[in-house]
């Protein structure tokens, strides 16, 4: 099996003493890819990154670091678009982040996301097989593909069972970075990710949703948050942590999957508890349910990773707590809100 030690261009290799690794991340402006731009971008890699929108776009979540990275336009559906962008970058490992995430919107847009989330990694692995076969690829699989396991807590050997059409996709997804790894030797890798978290994560998911409302309501901006189910049990992580796996899960000597997860589940209800108690409130005067946010037959249950595997062979394991995670999260919003409230403060005092 090929292993990716190709040499940089010349001038790259002639400029440097050690020439450094080269990453191409798909969906760089994403939580988890801006993340991964980071950590990357800390151990010396070169950091390309693909984006579908033009590149002079401002990305949020890319501000820290756009002077440091480059960034390419291109049609991540579309093998001769991959084809040009593997050519011109590259890449010693590629990081595969591009697909919707938000679940309940796979099932408004459910040929969108079985475009991105199955089909774009297969023109994505087609693509390096083109390119150059010692690419290592990274794909970003999830604990939906799981859906309505009979096994509890998942492991890589548990068979999938999706349910939503996010699920579907990503199942797909897995399979075929499996197939292309058995069939042509590829380096592709996936890593099986549970709901992982941070201050990047968009206003839809729940961890956000309440981490905002708690530090809304405490600076008396608002007071009160409809939720959803709050029976409702995740494997939450934090992402930072989530995304040093996935580097790990390129450096090994062989191509494999991964679960990265917890390994425990928190309530809904235990979130908006611990996020309210940390900015001092009691969350049942804040909280209400709203009935239509009530997944119903699509909700998944017993959604919990064993990732044995990754702490034995990656040496992997979270820093984060659900505690700290949640914590981290108000924080973040708090400050957030205070740095927009400060200049609206600064004129009512005058
Ligand atoms: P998901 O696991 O990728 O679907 O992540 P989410 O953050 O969207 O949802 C996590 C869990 O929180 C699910 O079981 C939801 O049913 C539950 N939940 C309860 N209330 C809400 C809510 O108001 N918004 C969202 N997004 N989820 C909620």
């Amino acid at each position: 099996m090929a292993t990716g030690t190709r040499l940089l261009p010349i001038t790259a290799v002639t400029s440097r003493a050690m020439p450094s690794k080269r990453a191409l991340i798909i969906g760089i402006s994403g939580q988890d890819g801006s993340l991964l731009a980071e950590l990357l971008l800390s151990q010396g890699y070169e950091v390309v990154g693909v984006v579908r929108q033009p590149a002079s776009t401002r990305f949020e979540n890319l501000e820290a670091i756009r002077g440091r990275i480059e960034l390419q336009q291109a049609d991540v559906l579309s093998e001769i678009s991959l084809v040009d962008v593997l050519s011109a970058c590259q890449p010693h490992e590629v990081y595969n982040l591009a697909s919707p995430s938000f679940v309940p919107m796979s099932w408004k847009q459910p040929v969108l996301t079985a475009e991105f989330a199955a089909v774009g990694v297969t023109a994505l692995l087609e693509a390096i097989r083109r390119v150059d076969e010692g690419v290592r690829f990274y794909q970003a699989s999830s604990s939906e593909i799981f859906g309505e396991s009979r096994e509890v807590p998942q492991t890589e050997e548990t068979p999938l069972a999706p349910v939503t059409p996010y699920g579907v996709a990503k199942a797909y997804g897995h399979f075929i970075t499996r197939s292309y790894r058995r069939r042509y030797g590829l380096f592709a890798s996936s890593g099986i990710l549970y709901n992982h978290e941070s201050p990047r994560r968009p206003l839809d998911f729940v961890t956000r949703k309440v981490s905002h409302a708690a530090a809304a309501i405490s600076l008396g901006l608002k007071s009160e948050v409809l939720l959803g189910n709050l029976d409702a049990r995740r494997d939450w992580g934090y992402a930072g942590d989530y995304v040093r796996a996935m580097w790990l899960v390129l450096q090994q000597d062989e191509a494999d999957d991964f679960v990265i997860a917890s390994g425990e589940t928190h309530s809904v209800r235990e979130l908006a508890a611990t996020a309210f108690a940390h900015v001092g409130l009691d969350w049942e005067e804040h909280v209400r349910v709203d009935d239509t946010l009530i997944r119903g037959k699509a909700e998944l249950h017993d959604i919990v990773g064993d990732a044995s595997k990754a702490r034995k062979t990656l040496g992997w394991s979270p820093r984060v707590d659900f505690e700290g995670l949640v914590q981290l999260l108000v924080d973040a919003d708090v400050e957030r809100l205070r740095s927009r409230l400060e200049p609206v403060e600064t004129l009512a005092d005058i």
